[in-house]
């Protein structure tokens, strides 16, 4: 195969991928490889056209140009999202496919797409993967199968760290031309984004559940075994506590803490939480009953020690903590009795007895 023009082909489509094109070798194969007739077997049934997890190429038969470039620009969207190792059990490389297609230019032949599967566009091969059991996906299209064939790598794994974070720079640098899926994807490879939310929710939730299954005696309810005249306890389970410490010391940006508090919100809101904040610079300031977290108003901006806000939470006796802080701070030596999820603005150490969530700025 005349790789040369196939990459040229590739490279005037999409410039912004010139060092993952570049690192493709190729592996000439004579005749029909393996088995498997249907690798890229839009030629007659030949096949044609795949690539390994080591950004080998292996060709057959000579593919005009415009064919073998767009399935550079295919097998390259495949190696550079990791598709093999994200690979999962069902029609994966349809959804695959799905991922990759959105962003290439259009195929010279009915390829897999999220238009011709009649699919939402923009979404990851792990979201198309549940929606592909619920259509008939038209037969006529050219899917890409799992590649056969695995050769000694072209790169090896630092190179193809490297390579991955280059591209993902050039297509940053860019900007313009390229497909939306292709920035996103750039996006996360420079700046990684854990679902910090998420994970807020999950902490929240499991400190809940720990600490949350204390029954109080109350009063407040007859029970149904109520004897004439005579109110007996009833067990009743109380809305969960939870205390917010934030740090309001002069190292804490208003805006950030702003931001973090109205997410906390919506997590402690499904949680239905009766939520205490209490700032916290040098001194706790007393605890603030709010409807919602981002209602409190932000006193402090001297010095840090959030070991005081963690006491004054501690006389409330909550059933969770959650701290928001950029973690310049002294912490207690021991382990408070209820459990605490520190929100971390900045990269800090934190003492291991709290869970840690990574803000991202
Ligand atoms: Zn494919």
């Amino acid at each position: 195969m005349n790789l040369a023009a196939a990459r040229l082909w590739a490279l005037t489509r999409a410039p912004y991928l010139a060092s993952a094109l570049f690192a493709l070798r190729a592996v000439e194969h004579d005749g029909v490889l393996g088995s498997d007739a249907n690798w890229n077997a839009h030629e007659g049934g030949k096949a044609a056209m795949t690539v390994d997890a080591n950004w080998n190429v292996h060709v057959t038969v000579d593919l005009p140009a415009e064919q073998a470039g767009w399935w550079l620009l295919h097998h390259v969207g495949h190696l550079l999202r990791d598709h093999h190792a994200r690979a999962r059990d069902g029609a994966w490389n349809l959804a695959a496919d799905a991922e990759v297609n959105d962003d290439l230019p259009e195929a010279p032949f009915p390829a897999v797409s999220p238009e011709t599967l009649g699919l939402p566009a923009g979404l990851l091969a792990e979201q198309y993967l549940p929606l592909l059991d619920l259509i008939d996906p038209p037969e006529d299209l050219v899917a890409c199968p799992a590649p056969p064939y695995t050769a000694a790598g072209a790169l090896s794994d630092v190179e193809r760290t490297l390579l991955v974070r280059a591209v993902a720079a050039e297509i940053e640098a860019a900007r313009a031309g390229v497909p939306g899926g292709w920035r996103r994807w750039a996006e996360e490879v420079l700046r990684p984004s854990v679902d910090w939310r998420a994970l807020l929710a999950t902490l929240v939730r499991h400190g809940l559940a720990r600490s949350g299954g204390r029954l109080d005696h109350s009063y407040r309810r007859p029970s149904r075994r109520q004897l004439p005249d005579v109110v007996l306890p009833s067990m009743v389970r109380p809305l969960p506590r939870v205390a917010v410490i934030a740090d309001t010391s002069g190292s804490v940006r208003e805006p950030e803490l702003r931001r973090v508090l109205g997410e906390v919100d919506g997590v402690l809101r499904a949680g239905a939480a009766q939520v205490d904040v209490i700032c916290c610079d040098a001194a706790a300031h007393p605890p603030q009953r709010v409807r919602r977290a981002a209602d409190v108003r932000l006193i402090g901006g001297g010095g840090t020690d959030l070991r005081e806000g963690l006491a004054a939470a501690g006389t409330l006796r909550p059933d969770l903590a959650v701290v928001l802080t950029d973690g310049a701070t002294p912490w207690p030596q021991r382990r408070p009795r209820y459990p605490v999820v520190v929100c971390l603005f900045s990269p800090a150490s934190v003492p291991s007895w709290a869970h840690v969530v990574e803000v991202a700025a």
